[in-house]
């Protein structure tokens, strides 16, 4: 429940100011994705040093196609699943209603943009998307066509040479020659810039960042709510425990965002 005193500050300012978000995998745990840090997330059974990282990919493709082949389809099963939940549904009528300017957001499942919300930038991609690793040529990824790549996939885990061939078919050659791949960023890599740069204009004239369920402890994103801070920014998180940056919110929500957004809609006539 969104405690008295974050009551009024929704009440007294939201259609007054100007609101940004910053999501994170928390905003979409209820829609059947947990986060990957979490219990039951996808850390647990895979070892992030290994499979979030681009060299640790390419090395399990040559030594343990089984451990590459079970990831993808644990990571894809889970995103192919998903749907918008009330949260993201919530953040789509406070845009349409003009009270959200723009959503930045970490997660790669494309679940708000499903939830109908129209400014959304991706500072880590999207995972229904694939991108040429020479000219960034983007296809997007059909929900049907993963369906039918994790299948192809667990039949063939067993055999490197037919695994690289079901890869192959879903991340093929762009016309410059070079190959495309699944357009996140994976540890270590550079976030988009384009996104980056549309990430700091959203937030130079800000004057409400909502952080939603976010651990704040991946850089560059953490460090997007001390640039609005700085800017004159007040911050308020909605997350169900503390973040990293949890002592500097001027207002602290706690609970689930598929609960607290709907409530805040409420609040302000819009439910
Ligand atoms: P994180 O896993 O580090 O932190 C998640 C945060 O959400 C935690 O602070 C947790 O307390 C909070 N949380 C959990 N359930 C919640 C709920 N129901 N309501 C509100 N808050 C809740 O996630 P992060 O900060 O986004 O960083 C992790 C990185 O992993 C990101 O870069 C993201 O790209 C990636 N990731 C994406 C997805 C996705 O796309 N859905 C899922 C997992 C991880």
């Amino acid at each position: 429940m969104i405690p008295k005193e974050s009551k009024d500050f929704i009440k007294n300012n939201f259609k007054k100011e100007s609101v940004v978000c910053l999501t994170g995998a928390g905003i979409s745990a209820e829609s059947g994705i947990p986060v990957f840090r979490g219990k039951g997330g996808l850390w647990e059974k895979y070892d992030p040093q290994i499979y979030a990282y681009p060299e640790g990919l390419i090395s399990l493709l040559r030594t343990q196609p089984q451990g590459l082949a079970n990831f993808i389809v644990d990571f894809y099963t889970l995103l192919i699943k998903a749907r918008p939940n009330p949260g993201h549904l919530a953040l789509a009528v406070l845009e349409k209603e003009g009270i959200v300017r723009s959503v930045i957001t970490q997660n790669v499942d494309n679940l708000h943009q499903a939830s109908g919300l129209r400014s959304v930038i991706e500072l880590h991609g999207n995972a229904f998307r694939i991108k040429c690793m020479e000219c960034s040529h983007t296809i997007v990824l059909e929900r049907d066509r993963i369906k039918e790549m994790t299948e192809l996939v667990k039949i063939n885990k067993d055999s490197r040479i037919k695994l690289l061939k079901v890869l192959s078919r879903y991340f093929p050659r762009c016309s410059c020659g070079a190959r495309h791949r699944i357009d996140i960023v994976l540890f270590g890599e550079m976030l988009p810039e384009e996104a980056l740069t549309s990430a700091y204009k959203q937030l130079d004239n800000c004057s409400i960042l909502l952080l939603i369920g976010t651990s704040l402890v991946v850089y560059p994103a953490a460090s997007l709510p001390l640039y609005a801070k700085e800017r004159g920014a007040k911050l308020i998180e909605i997350n169900n425990e503390p973040s990293m940056l949890s002592e500097i919110c001027d207002y602290k929500i706690t609970g689930k965002a598929s609960e607290i957004l709907p409530e805040a809609l409420t609040l302000l006539g819009y439910a």
